[in-house]
C-alpha cells in the first residue's frame, strides 16, 4: 500500500517509521524547504511517547537529545513545596520523560526516516486532494502531484488536509504561552542541579502558571501560561523579547519563587504562542484520507501530551492497517481506539488551563491497556 504522508513533523515522521515497519510504502511530503518544524519552543516527551518510539526502535536516537526528567516538583506562590514525586517511568532510560527542543525531536526523527530509506520530499505544500474508489491524489502548491492508496494528514495545527475534510477550526483556549531559555540564571541553575537534579519544577503562581527545568549544561528551559486575550499575529511578529520580558516579569514578581528572576535573566530566546485546541467529535477521515497528530486533536499545552499523543497515533494507525483486512475498517478501528483518549487529553488540558481540576472523567485507558495497544507484536483489539 502506497501511503502519502502530508507533513514531516512529529506525527508524520513517526507514522512513516511505523508504516515502513509494518511493510507498507510511506512517502513524506513536507511543506518546509529545510527542516519542517517551527523553531523556538521545547517540549517534554512523556513516558507514553517514549514507549511509542521504543516500539518503532526509535527511542534511542531521541534519548540522545535533550535531557531526562525523573521527578516533578510543585511549589506554590510562596515557594512552599507541595509535591516532589517520581515522574512517569524514571527507572528505564528509554521510557524516562525527556525535555528537548521541538526542532531537535523533529531532526532526530527525520534522520531516522532517512536512515531507513523512506522518501521525503521537501518544499511540497499540500493545496488540494482528489479521491476516488481506486486512489487518492495530492496536489501541491508547486504544481506537482502524488498519488497513493491512502493519505495521512499529519500537517499539524493549521492542517490543510483537515480543512479539506472537515469544517472544524482551532479555538483559543484562553492562555498565552511563553517559552524561553537562559544560561544566565546561574544561581538558580546551580541550586537546581545540586538540590533537584533531573527535575521539572511547576509553580502554581498567584497570577501565572510557570515551569522550569535545568539541563546538565546549566541552561534553564522555562514556560509561563498567562490567562488573557490572545496575542494578535501583529503583536507576535513585532514584539521584542525585551518587551515580552517587561510584560511577564511584573506578573511573576509578587511571588516568592525563582520565576521572575529566570525571566529577567533571559536575554533574547523568548517566544509567545496562543494556546488553542480542536473541538471534540470532528470528522477525522474519508475512505482514503485520515488525520493524525495535531491535525486531528490539537490540545492546549497544559498537559504536555501533544507530541506523545502524536507518537501513539503513529503506532496505533500502523497496527490498525496491519491487523485489519480493509483500509475502511482500519480507519474506523483507529478512530474508535484513539478518539476517547485524545479527546480526554484535550478536555483535561483545557481544564488545567482554566484552573479547574485536570478532568471530571477518569483516564480512558489504564497504563497496562495502553502498553498492550502500543506493543508492536500484540494484535490490536478489533471491533468492526
Ligand atoms: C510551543 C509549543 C510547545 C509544546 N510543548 C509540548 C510539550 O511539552 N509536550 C508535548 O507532548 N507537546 C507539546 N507541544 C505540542 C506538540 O509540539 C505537538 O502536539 C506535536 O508537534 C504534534 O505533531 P504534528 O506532527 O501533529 O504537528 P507538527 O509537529 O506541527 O508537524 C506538522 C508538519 O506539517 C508541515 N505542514 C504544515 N502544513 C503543510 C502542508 N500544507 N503541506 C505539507 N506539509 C505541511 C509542517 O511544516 C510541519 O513539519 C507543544 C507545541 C507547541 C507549539
Amino acid at each position: 500500500m502506497r501511503v502519502l504522508i502530508i507533513g514531516g513533523g512529529i506525527a508524520g515522521t513517526a507514522a512513516a517509521l511505523a508504516l515502513h515497519q509494518a511493510g507498507f510504502a510511506p512517502a513524506i511530503h513536507e511543506a518546509h524547504p529545510d527542516h519542517g518544524e517551527d523553531l523556538g519552543a521545547f517540549l517534554t516527551l512523556a513516558s507514553n511517547g517514549m514507549r511509542a518510539l521504543g516500539e518503532l526502535a526509535a527511542a534511542e536516537p531521541v534519548a540522545h537529545r535533550g535531557f531526562p526528567l525523573t521527578r516533578l516538583r510543585l511549589i506554590d506562590a510562596t515557594g512552599t513545596e507541595l509535591t516532589n514525586a517520581p515522574l512517569g517511568e524514571p527507572d528505564d532510560p528509554l521510557t524516562r520523560y525527556r525535555c528537548l527542543r521541538r526542532a531537535d525531536l523533529a531532526a532526530a526523527l527525520q534522520q531516522e526516516v532517512r536512515r531507513r530509506g523512506i522518501p521525503i520530499t521537501r518544499g511540497a505544500r499540500l493545496s488540494s486532494l482528489t479521491e476516488d474508489a481506486a486512489s487518492i491524489t495530492a496536489t501541491f502548491a508547486n504544481g506537482q502531484t502524488a498519488t497513493g492508496d491512502l493519505l495521512l494528514g499529519a500537517d499539524g495545527l493549521n492542517s490543510t488536509t483537515r480543512s479539506l475534510i472537515s469544517p472544524a477550526q482551532p479555538h483559543y483556549a484562553g492562555q498565552r504561552v511563553f517559552y524561553g531559555y537562559t544560561t544566565e540564571a546561574t544561581t538558580i541553575a546551580n541550586t537546581a542541579a545540586s538540590q533537584h537534579p533531573d527535575s521539572i519544577t511547576m509553580i502554581r503562581g498567584s497570577k501565572t502558571a510557570f515551569g522550569y527545568a535545568c539541563s546538565p549544561s546549566g541552561e534553564i528551559f522555562w514556560f509561563a501560561r498567562v490567562s488573557s486575550p490572545p496575542a494578535s499575529p501583529d503583536e507576535i511578529a513585532t514584539t521584542t523579547p525585551a518587551a515580552w520580558r517587561d510584560y511577564l516579569a511584573p506578573l511573576l514578581r509578587p511571588d516568592t519563587t525563582p520565576a521572575a528572576d529566570i525571566v529577567e535573566a533571559t536575554p533574547d530566546q523568548l517566544m509567545v504562542t496562543n494556546a488553542v485546541d480542536l473541538p471534540p467529535g470532528m470528522r477525522w477521515h474519508t475512505p482514503r484520507a485520515v488525520l493524525i497528530g495535531d491535525a486531528a486533536h490539537a490540545a492546549s499545552p497544559a498537559t504536555g501530551q501533544g507530541a506523545s499523543m502524536a507518537l501513539e497515533d503513529a503506532v496505533i494507525l500502523a497496527k490498525a492497517l496491519r491487523d485489519t483486512p480493509t483500509t475502511t475498517t482500519a480507519l474506523t478501528n483507529f478512530d474508535r481506539l484513539r478518539r476517547p483518549r485524545v479527546e480526554h487529553n484535550i478536555a483535561a488540558s483545557a481544564a488545567l488551563s482554566a484552573g479547574r481540576p485536570p478532568s471530571g472523567q477518569p483516564p480512558t485507558l489504564t497504563n497496562e491497556e495502553l502498553t498492550r495497544q502500543l506493543a508492536w507484536t500484540t494484535p490490536l483489539p478489533v471491533d468492526y
